[in-house]
């Protein structure tokens, strides 16, 4: 073969390689910044330390390129060798840290820095390597490589949250990209004739990582049972959320994204206080709103209301819906609530559907998880539970889960006021019921006046609430709840006052 076309093939290479490395990068970083915000909740804390401390780390990296003797086409594999290994098992070390261990976030800043250690050296390396190809290097080849980087972003930027994430998951889409990083090494050290024990090392890395990514279910599934008190039954990354189901006798259990929704053994404490402090505020309510409540329990107590002719059921996610249609752990509760001719399911974002429905509701209740990140805190804002008045029927009663007011009162306050502050023509109640499982919980009524609060008779068949105890709830025991700052879109104070309040409880997320 000719030099010239060696000459050639060698460049196409490592082109190659610069835009495999840039997507490489890009995709870590995203992949640390969402592993740590599902596995703590706090997204923008978490995306911002990943790409603040793999930066720093790409500083140190760029700096120690001039320490490095080695050939650089062998310094070059190794080191995306090294990056792969860590890269590929960054969400697993994560996961582990995190479930057994209090130190999650020191090993989160290791793995990031690691890794940002690992990409600076990759752009000074490429240029040595091409100067080792007798490439003088230049402004020219050097602005070459920068925007095969910065193009190779993009790709990176769409292809995670678009592909990798709603298809492979976090934890099979780092051993992906890990394979891609021994990927390049291999085509580089191949294009160089390099030695036979760096072939064989990044084939071993190589086949390593692709066993991981093959059996990443299995091993998440495995960290999972041992995260677990009760037994996991059923569990699933869905591009929203991590549920799990749990059964220990006859107690079961859904926790999404490690937080629990509710156990079989009080759930009706929580539901039936919910449903009905809405519904028994109306005379004869036929059309109910309910926002979030994919587990089909609410729906279940909304239909013991004989005069209900239809509930909207709007939650985000289909696989929690689809779940509590299909899977006898949940429809044995939610007694096939979501199969009832008078629920229709919509599959979207509450905050969206609000504003884009055309119809009114006699009932709007609202059974969201909590605010723990900056994309639910808009589902406690203002302007939510304004367009929910403009919703209502001149009668209608909106009732929100608030948090519990023990565990986060600030959080349960703020609710209660944000409710006031977007219609302060409504009556506004905060009340609290105890369920043990999850501790004292808060919720907060926004009604046309006092007079109409739990008015009207209860249905039969309920298991826990009565009227004498609805009313003792809403009214003897209501809450005063102090004045205070409200949660707005512009200012989603209730994500960081919630993760606040709750930074102070070591085993509320005990499993
Ligand atoms: N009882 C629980 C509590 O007190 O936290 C809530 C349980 S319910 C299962 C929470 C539901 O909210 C989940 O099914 C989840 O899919 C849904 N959800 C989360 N974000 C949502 C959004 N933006 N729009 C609609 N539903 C959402």
């Amino acid at each position: 073969m000719s030099r010239s076309s060696t000459k050639k093939r060698e460049q196409v290479a490592l082109f190659a390689a610069a835009i495999l490395v840039a997507i490489g990068g890009i995709i870590y970083e995203l992949i640390l910044g969402a592993a740590a915000s599902y596995l703590v909740g706090d997204s923008i804390l978490s995306f911002s330390l990943a790409t603040g401390v793999t930066l720093f780390g790409m500083g140190i990296g760029s700096l120690l390129v001039n320490y490095i003797k080695l050939h650089p086409a062998t310094s070059f594999a190794t080191n995306e060798i090294i990056l792969g290994l860590i890269g590929g098992n960054s969400v697993m070390l994560m996961y582990l840290g995190f479930v057994f261990t209090r130190s999650h976030w020191l090993i989160f800043a290791v793995i990031s820095l690691a890794i940002g250690i690992c990409i600076g050296l990759e752009i000074p390396l490429l240029m040595k390597m091409f100067q080792e190809f007798g490439r003088k290097s230049s402004v020219k080849l050097f602005s070459k490589i920068l925007a095969l980087d910065y193009f190779g972003a993009l790709i990176a930027s769409l292809l995670f949250p678009l592909v990798m994430l709603p298809y492979l998951g976090l934890m099979r889409s780092a051993y992906l990209v890990a394979a891609l990083n021994i990927g390049v090494a291999v085509l580089i050290l191949k294009q160089m004739k390099a030695s036979k024990i760096m072939m064989t090392i990044s084939v071993i890395a190589t086949m390593l990582l692709l066993g991981f990514f093959i059996y990443a279910t299995e091993i998440e599934h495995g960290i999972d049972k041992r995260t677990y008190k009760d037994p996991v039954m059923w569990q699933q990354q869905t591009p929203y959320q991590k549920i799990v189901l749990t059964r220990y006798k006859n107690d079961t259990r859904l926790f999404l994204n490690r937080n629990l929704q509710f156990s079989s053994l009080d759930e009706a404490r929580y539901h039936e206080t919910l449903s009905t402090s809405a519904l028994s505020s109306v005379a004869n309510p036929k059309r109910v709103l309910i926002m979030g409540g994919g587990d089909g329990l609410l729906a279940r107590d909304v239909l013991k209301y004989p005069s209900v002719e239809h509930i909207t059921l709007v939650d985000i996610d289909e696989v929690m819906t689809n779940l509590a249609k299909t899977n006898h752990l949940l429809t044995d509760i939610n007694q096939r609530s979501l199969h009832d001719p008078r629920v229709s399911i919509v599959n979207q974002d509450a905050f969206q559907f609000a504003f884009s429905t055309k119809d009114k509701y006699d009932v709007v209740l609202i059974d969201l998880v909590d605010p723990s990140n900056e994309k639910l805190a808009k589902l406690y804002s203002e302007q939510l539970y304004r367009q929910i008045g403009n919703i209502l029927t001149e009668r209608g009663v909106m009732v929100t889960q608030a948090t519990s007011s023990f565990f986060s009162p600030h959080a349960f306050y703020m609710v209660a006021n944000t409710v006031k502050s977007s219609h302060p023509e409504r009556y506004v109640t905060a009340f609290s019921v105890n369920v043990p499982s999850f501790g004292e919980w808060g919720f907060v009524m926004s009604a046309p006046q006092a007079e109409v609060v739990a008015s009207q008779p209860l249905p039969k068949n309920l298991r826990y609430q009565n009227q004498k105890l609805l009313t003792f709830l809403t009214k003897q025991n209501a809450i005063s709840v102090p004045s205070g700052p409200t949660s707005t879109l512009v200012s989603p104070r209730i994500t960081d006052v919630y993760n606040s309040d709750m930074r102070q409880w070591r085993y509320t997320n005990s499993f």
